[in-house]
């Protein structure tokens, strides 16, 4: 099961690097990828506006692969604290079939956010 999370972890670290740099503002933090604007016809309206399409994307795989990062961290260290596969909030047993489907999952299906 760590296996298989640390390389979740280097999978989703690698997409990240992908579409994302990290925020100079929030080291550990990414922000999505900017286009380049510079490299064609600042006047071009229709471009920019396929840039900032590419930019919203970027952002909103960004936001995905972070949470998903920012679970897989935290199933790694309940490992480490011999918690994994309890619920976070109630430290109940979570169901095989939840850890199953999603391995990072650090609750219970009654209190899954
Ligand atoms: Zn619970």
């Amino acid at each position: 099961m760590k296996q298989a999370l640390l390389e979740e972890q280097a999978l989703l670290e690698k997409e990240l690097g992908g579409v994302a740099v990290v925020d100079s503002e929030n080291p550990g933090g990414f922000v999505g990828k900017e286009p380049n604007m510079n490299d064609d016809n600042p006047a071009d309206v229709l471009e920019q506006g396929h840039e900032q399409e590419v930019f919203s994307r970027n952002q909103a795989i960004t936001n995905d692969l972070e949470t998903r990062l920012a679970h897989v961290k935290q199933a790694l260290a309940s490992i480490e604290a011999g918690t994994y596969g309890t619920c976070h909030t109630c430290k109940e047993q979570i169901d095989t079939e939840r850890l199953a489907a999603n391995n990072a999952a650090t609750t219970c299906i009654n209190h899954s956010d």
